[in-house]
């Protein structure tokens, strides 16, 4: 799989990270712990983030229902 750079900043990230360090440190803590679960949600939250990017919005608003 292709290491893709951060869907939010563009920086390089962690392959198998959904963000890099930084933009990932500026998710508020609930919506961080909710993206790291691990179940059969975990593709519709990943969704969620990437929408949230995509309209522009600042990461430290993004809010993920648990
Ligand atoms: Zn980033």
């Amino acid at each position: 799989m292709r290491n893709a750079p951060c869907p939010a900043c563009r920086a390089p990230k962690t392959p198998g990270q959904y963000l890099c360090r930084t933009c990932w440190f500026t998710v508020p803590a609930p919506a961080r712990r909710a993206l790291t679960r691990r179940d059969t949600q975990a593709v519709a939250r990943l969704r969620v983030l990437l929408d949230h990017i995509n309209r522009g919005l600042p990461l430290a608003e993004l809010e993920i229902a648990a």
